[in-house]
């Protein structure tokens, strides 16, 4: 489990920013990992803001929402440039779903971190061709700290790093989940529909 480092201390000035990673595939646990860093800070009395592309609209607009039904109110936004302004004073600042934003938003995360917040971000790192997905990559490489997730592979119950899509279309935004993807392990997701978790 992501522990946060000693030696960024809170109050210790001029106070460092940092970017954390939070990836892996669908089903992985993504985003109730970012949600139980931002209760922890939230709970330490820090300033959190969270935000989310507009373009995931597949829950309650204003909420950032986890599939356990565990969430945290956040702020659509259709640009990124418009979360550094948002953000404002706020101590920790959280993005989920970032693969879907534009790519000025490994920018934004820099400018963030560089001002002196803690900026959290979760996203797929893999699209469902198994190709590195939007800007996750970037951030990545820009962070102090990744973190990678897992899910279960639904076929053969492996470790699994690849989101595998059930249905023909070819979109690469393609939202919804359960019944259009699988969790898969990279053995079970080469074998591609010659295996099933349904049979
Ligand atoms: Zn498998």
């Amino acid at each position: 489990m992501f522990v946060e480092p000693l030696n960024f201390k809170r109050n210790q000035y001029p106070r460092t920013g940092w970017i954390e990673v939070i990836c892996g595939s669908m089903f992985s646990g993504k985003t109730e990992e970012l949600i139980r860093r931002l209760n922890r800070a939230k709970i330490a009395k820090q300033k959190i803001q969270i935000f989310k592309p507009v373009l995931d609209q597949r829950y309650h607009q204003e909420n950032i929402v986890s599939h356990n039904d565990n969430y945290i109110r956040s702020t659509p936004v259709s640009h990124s440039s418009e979360i550094v302004e948002l953000a404002g004073d706020c101590e920790v600042v959280g993005l989920d779903e970032a693969q879907f934003f534009d790519e000025d938003i490994v920018n934004v995360c820099d400018q963030l971190a560089n001002s002196g917040k803690r900026v959290i971000v979760a996203g797929l790192d893999m699209d469902y061709l198994g190709k590195p997905f939007g800007c996750t990559p970037h951030l990545m490489a820009i962070a102090e700290f990744v973190t990678k997730v897992h899910a279960i592979c639904m076929v053969c119950g492996e470790v699994a790093s690849h989101s595998y899509r059930l249905s023909p279309s070819n979109e690469r935004v393609l939202l919804g989940e359960t019944d259009l993807y699988e969790a898969r392990c990279r053995r079970c997701f080469n074998l591609g529909e010659t295996v099933s978790s349904r049979a």
